[in-house]
């Protein structure tokens, strides 16, 4: 948690602060090892950061008085990322890397070979996705929270919400085995979609392509869901 990030509800009043979830409260004592007085890096979610003075710190709760709130969050990634649902566990790493990278767009789909009971998953209860999300923001230091939108069939993504995302986005599908290496350092904005564990089966890949997207290659590495897309989001952007 290097930056202790703030709801809505830990306000009490114009300036003042107090946290009482047993998790920030662990991690304040436990890794900060925070003492009243210590001026700390904390960030309004959906909104600035800055410094907090802390000025109490019990077992039940912490109270900060606000210093200075006048850094915005750093800027986001240029891309929206369309992501073929993994194992749950797999998931949940995932989205904090992506939202500590600084991805704020995010698509959960189903292709061929995404097990449907991963959609019955509790990490896609929407408490457990804010927390993964929660904690990629905590760690990067930034306040804006990524929306997470589930869609649950490749053939209505393709038919209904594909046009629209490339409209003003270049489309980039990783695919092992695709002629074109992954483009480096690019601006413009972009939609990345990635496989699930076993892959996109060619079907999905040839409509991908027929749809506008262009497929690309990481190397002859084949490397697990979370490690590509931190490989492709660093290279990309
Ligand atoms: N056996 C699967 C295949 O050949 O497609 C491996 C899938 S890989 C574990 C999961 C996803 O990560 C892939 O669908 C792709 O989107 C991405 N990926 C992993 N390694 C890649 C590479 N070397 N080039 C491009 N994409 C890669």
């Amino acid at each position: 948690m290097n930056l202790i990030l703030l709801s809505p509800h830990d306000l009490t009043d114009d300036g003042h602060v107090c946290v009482t979830d047993p998790r920030r409260l662990a991690h304040l004592r436990e890794v900060h090892r925070a003492t009243p007085g210590d001026l700390l890096t904390v960030g309004i979610q959906g909104g600035p950061m800055g410094k907090a003075l802390l000025t109490e710190l019990s077992a039940e709760r912490a109270l900060f008085k606000l210093d200075t709130l006048d850094q915005p969050p750093p800027p986001p990634l240029p891309v929206h990322l369309v992501l073929a649902l993994p194992r749950p566990r797999m998931l949940a790493r995932t989205l904090e890397h992506v939202t500590a990278l600084g991805v704020k767009e995010i698509t959960l789909l189903h292709t061929k070979r995404v097990e449907k009971s991963y959609w019955q998953s509790p990490e896609l209860r929407a408490d457990k996705i804010h927390q993964h999300l929660v904690l990629g923001l905590e760690q990067a230091r930034d306040t804006q929270l990524p929306n997470v939108t589930l869609s649950k069939g490749f053939r209505p993504f393709l038919e209904q919400q594909l046009p629209h995302l490339l409209n003003d986005r270049r489309g980039l599908v990783a695919h092992p085995g695709m002629p074109n290496a992954c483009p480096r350092d690019i601006k413009t904005p972009t939609l990345l979609l990635v496989g699930p564990e076993g892959g996109f089966i060619d079907w999905e890949v040839e409509q991908l392509l027929t749809a506008g997207c262009e497929g690309m290659h990481l190397g002859l590495r084949i490397l697990r869901v979370e490690t590509a897309v931190t490989a492709l989001l660093s290279r990309l952007f």
